[in-house]
């Protein structure tokens, strides 16, 4: 367990009115400057989602981000998704959206998921085979997924649930040994050897940018995935639209690149008092 988990309940569902403003101005500078980054980058206004990378926020926090108008959240561990589903879920029938998976095989209207006023939520940390359990009822995108094993462990659960559960590649294309994901060169392969299996359905690639200030080496890493993405459109895997790159200091050169997901906490919700 993390030690921050022991240290601060992530299911409390109120925060003071200084945090909710303060996490609405981080809401509504990120969009000004995605919106901005699209229209300089030549993209139609909306082509890029932002989402609200959570971890170590609570429930209050992350329902300030969507009260300004966030649409899509990010956890990075399972332990966290399973402290805090239960609110975000009851918060978000308070407003009449639908937060995470696990409501969508009773939902009304499920069996047209896109007439529903979804909120979905990503897992885009690290998942361990032990943990699948945790997140497959409620995530509906695994943007982790840098093996084949895994990628078969979470198709055969999904397949029982009579689910499809999205993933998306993450390719290390920095090769800092700190990151995870799968090398670039044999990232095409993994892809298209996901996308024969049943119960998971390949929606693009993941990249977390290079621990860089220079602007040519992580724009090149960026670059390098949209390359990938496009090979696996053109290799005949055509939900394979998404590229999930950018976050806080480099989302400006993933929207150049291509990104249609930016990954955002501290710009969002500030500083993180614990990793
Ligand atoms: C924390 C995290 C982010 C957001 O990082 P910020 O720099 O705080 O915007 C994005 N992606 C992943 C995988 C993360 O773990």
């Amino acid at each position: 367990m993390t030690a921050y988990m022991e240290h601060k309940d992530l299911a409390n569902e109120s925060i003071d009115e200084a945090r909710a403003r303060s996490i609405a101005d981080g809401v509504h500078r990120v969009l000004d400057d995605v919106a901005r980054a699209e229209e300089q980058a030549g993209r139609p206004a909306g082509s890029v989602q932002v989402l609200a990378a959570s971890k170590t926020r609570d429930v209050g926090e992350i329902m300030a981000a969507v009260d300004a108008g966030i649409r899509l959240l990010g956890e990075n561990r399972p332990q966290e998704i399973v402290a805090k589903i239960d609110g975000l879920r009851a918060q978000g029938a308070q407003r009449g959206l639908v937060i995470g998976a696990s409501d969508l095989e009773t939902a009304e209207g499920a069996d047209d998921p896109e007439a529903l006023n979804r909120l979905p939520l990503h897992l885009i940390g690290q998942l361990q085979s032990n943990k699948i359990g945790k997140v497959l009822p409620d995530a509906d995108v695994i943007e982790s997924v840098a093996t084949l094993d895994l990628a078969e462990k979470i198709a055969r659960r999904m397949a029982v649930r009579g689910r499809t559960m999205g993933v998306l590649i993450e390719v290390n294309e920095s090769g800092e040994d700190s990151k995870s994901g799968i090398a670039p060169d044999e990232a095409l392969d993994l892809a298209l050897a996901v996308a024969a299996l049943d119960g998971v359905e390949v929606q693009g690639f993941m990249t977390v940018g290079a621990n860089v200030d220079d602007e040519a080496t992580v724009r090149a890493g960026f670059a390098h995935l949209r390359g990938l993405r496009d090979a696996a459109l053109a290799a005949g895997v055509a939900s394979a639209r998404e590229l999930s790159m950018g976050m806080t200091g480099d989302k400006e050169w993933a929207i150049a690149e291509g990104a249609t997901i930016v990954r955002i906490g501290t710009g969002i919700f500030g500083e993180r008092d614990f990793k």
